[in-house]
């Protein structure tokens, strides 16, 4: 069975599944640009926007960071994916957060989507966790046999109990009409984070977790729920690379954590914006329940995510090399960047990057 890919080449349809265990054949790239990607590369030519390059293959090696989707909360936008971010290194994909459509925000960035092994949840946010279990379905549709893992906090496994109930109907079809010698359940894996610490070492990285301030749950609730929320930093032969999550300002936790790192992968919150957007879709502000659903949204964006100011002090305290700025609230189209970096350089003084989707570090 023969299928034209998007720039017109006939590619065999096996050529979508692996040939062998590994799944060491690449996929089939779609490589031309349209007018619209054409210009994205040249806006952001200077941070090596991935949409815009020769597909480079993941097997470079070294560590490369990709900010797949940089959308901050459950908004979509036309200019965002909802987050996402992988660290490839020596050809080996790692997922850090999977928020909807990240299978397709890995083919935009060149990865192959089949490879990704080990994926990275920070925290139980659906912009965060939303589509872990669908990037692995469609690993499994499209022939994987070996396993790939998710490590999240706690809920995890749990969710991926629900996953397997949500995916048996194509589980059912599929293997009615086509060999899947191998089920869903022997190739999904999950782990609860059980606490900080390291959790996670291979040949390319150790993974170590720390728990970031970005709950605080209100009395009622806290006593009984164990959510957490977490930062990951990687450790690899030539970088440091640390991840923040979603998080408030947090006394010296994320400071700690991003020690000397080569990059520091944060988000970022700007209030004024952020005050704008809700006015915005939020606008009769007349009654006393929106203006106090109002004030409550507010008050959750400034203790539980990071002004572009608390990111450059937490970047300078820990003497970073780099920032690269992500989760971007309100993250609305045609924002500027300036909106975000110009904060974080008040205090910062290396490198500082507003991450658009699909951009290389
Ligand atoms: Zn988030
Ligand atoms: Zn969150």
């Amino acid at each position: 069975m023969r299928a034209l890919s998007k720039n017109g080449d006939a590619v065999r349809f096996s050529d979508f599944y692996f040939d062998n265990e590994n799944g060491d054949r690449p996929m089939t790239r779609i490589t031309r640009l349209s007018s619209v990607a054409t210009t994205i590369l040249i806006a952001f030519a200077a941070c090596a926007p991935l949409a815009g390059r020769a597909a480079s293959d993941s097997t470079d090696p070294g560590t490369h960071v990709y900010t797949l989707g940089t959308q901050g909360g459950p908004f979509p936008s036309v200019q965002r994916a909802e987050p996402s971010n992988a660290l490839v290194v020596n050809g080996a994909i790692y997922l850090i957060d999977a928020g909807n459509g990240v299978a397709r925000q890995l083919v935009i960035a060149g990865l192959d989507f089949r490879k990704v092994n080990q994926i990275f949840i920070t925290h139980n946010h659906d912009d965060h966790n939303a589509d872990w279990g669908t990037l692995m379905g469609l690993q499994w549709s499209v022939g994987r046999r070996t396993p790939v893992e998710v490590h999240g906090p706690i809920g995890t496994e749990s969710m991926l109990g629900g996953f397997l109930q949500y995916f048996a109907p194509n589980v059912q079809v599929r293997s009615a009409d086509t060999n899947m010698p191998v089920p869903p359940s022997q190739v999904f894996r999950a782990k609860d984070i059980l606490g900080p610490g390291v959790i996670y070492q291979d040949a390319n990285v150790k993974v170590t977790a720390a728990e970031n301030c970005h709950f605080h749950f209100n009395p009622k609730s806290a006593g009984d729920n164990p959510e957490k929320s977490y930062a990951f930093r990687f450790e690899t032969k030539d970088k440091v690379v640390v991840f923040s999550g979603d998080t408030g300002a947090c006394g010296d936790a994320i400071v700690k954590i991003s020690k000397d790192a080569d990059i520091l992968v944060h988000e970022v919150a700007s209030l004024p914006l952020v005050e704008a957007a809700l006015r915005a879709y939020m606008p009769s502000q007349a009654s006393s329940a929106a203006e106090a659903q109002f004030q409550g949204l507010m008050r959750h964006m400034e203790a539980d995510h990071s002004t572009p100011e608390e990111v450059g002090r937490v970047a300078a305290a820990a003497g970073v090399k780099r920032v690269v700025l992500t989760h971007f609230v309100p993250g609305r189209d045609n924002e500027s960047d300036s909106a975000y970096v110009d904060g974080v350089r008040k205090f910062f003084k290396g490198p500082v990057t507003a991450a658009h989707d699909g951009m290389e570090f």
